[in-house]
């Protein structure tokens, strides 16, 4: 293999090496059935076998209780913004949204294309760079569910302390930090994310949701849109992406492996630490995008003095290596990306980076 560059994207995103090599491994023979897993039947005892596995190792990592399916969809998390409201919100009910950045107003617009929602915070009027009091949310009486983005991917916001709502179902968009640090899953009526970030390549959105709330979701859906469809069918009601749920089985076995959830959320705070501190010694020249309380571990963004510095910035850091530094495209900036399996190193490297460049260009 070439050199290997210091991956900094968003998602799609950097997957453990030893997982690449194991899936390039078995790639052109599964298990000795001579043929690869793309072109096995996902009726077949071996898919079956990756689904089952996959499904008790997402339970496992999250510590889930018995209540709890876990689902394997399609569609991305963009997906799940409609289908969360489609299932859950009745027509005489009322869906509670905590708003903190860019996808949690993507998650409340198309709620609001299906029913009642009360928007209970909404920090869009300080640029999204804090989280909200707990006096500034403003829940309804008796909410279907509450929804929140426990990872603003964009903003680089994350929450650290989840806002107490209650007895509401709470419904959490995790596509940028699930399986990131240990949490407690069980306060969760569900849990939702793309797998491109920490968890696997596209193609696969798992959700995590309790069996009652399963139950009460609405009778008269199509079938492909009802969470009951994918929960009695064990997510195998149509043809799943079958190599996506491969690779995120494997990627839940490296994490299980490199210690679980408290491993994760040390390894990446100590990454998150080293790009901060190259921040906060630049004496300015460096400007953190979020509030230091609601600084992400997941997503670091940040400014320089000008956009002709950041281009340099970015162009210089691929120079290095580093790639996948520009911040969206709907904000700019720069964007470092540092899911669970970017390795330290990369984290050190940039932080060097970032000191060298603020000498020479500030
Ligand atoms: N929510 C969050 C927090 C995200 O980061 C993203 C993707 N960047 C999405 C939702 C949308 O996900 P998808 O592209 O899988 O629909």
């Amino acid at each position: 293999r070439m050199s290997k560059v210091h991956n900094f994207n968003a998602g799609p995103s950097v997957l453990p090496q030893a997982v690449l090599a194991q899936a390039q491994a078995e790639l052109l023979d599964y298990q000795g059935r001579g043929m690869s897993i793309l072109e096995m039947s996902h009726r077949s005892k071996e898919y079956e076998a990756i689904n089952a596995q996959a499904e008790e190792r997402m339970k496992s990592l999250l510590g889930l209780s018995d209540s709890y399916r876990v689902l394997f969809m399609q569609g991305g998390a963009s997906s799940q913004f409609a289908l969360i409201p489609l299932n859950l919100l009745p027509a005489d009910g009322v869906a509670d949204y905590i708003v903190t950045g860019s996808w949690g107003e993507k998650a409340l617009e198309e709620a609001k294309r299906i029913g009642n929602v009360n928007v209970a915070a909404n920090t869009a009027e300080g640029n999204f760079r804090s989280l909200p009091s707990a006096d500034e949310i403003k829940l309804s009486a008796n909410p279907a569910y509450v929804h929140l983005t426990t990872n603003e991917t964009i903003q680089g916001v994350q929450w650290s302390a989840l806002p107490d709502v209650g007895t509401a179902p709470l419904i959490a968009d995790m596509s940028s930090d699930i399986l990131s640090r240990p949490l407690d899953a069980n306060r969760f009526a569900m849990i939702y994310a793309g797998a491109q970030k920490n968890i696997g390549p596209a193609g696969v959105t798992v959700v995590v949701v309790r069996e009652n709330l399963i139950a009460q979701g609405r009778k008269d859906l199509p079938m492909i849109m009802r969470y009951s469809t994918f929960a009695k069918n064990n997510s195998l009601y149509n043809t799943p992406p079958a190599f996506a749920v491969y690779m995120v089985n494997l990627v839940l076995g490296w994490i299980a492996e490199h210690g679980g959830l408290e491993s994760m959320a040390i390894r990446n705070a100590d990454k998150a630490t080293q790009i901060y501190a190259a921040i906060d010694r630049s004496g300015g020249f460096y400007r953190g995008h979020a509030a230091a309380e609601a600084r992400s571990q997941m997503n670091i963004t940040f400014r320089l003095p000008d956009e002709a510095l950041e281009k340099k910035f970015v162009a210089e850091a691929q120079a290095h290596g580093m790639v996948g530094l520009a911040g969206h495209r709907s904000v700019g900036g720069i964007r470092a990306s540092i899911y669970n399996a970017l390795e330290p190193e990369a984290c050190i490297a940039l932080s060097g980076f970032m000191d060298e460049f603020a000498q020479k260009n500030g």
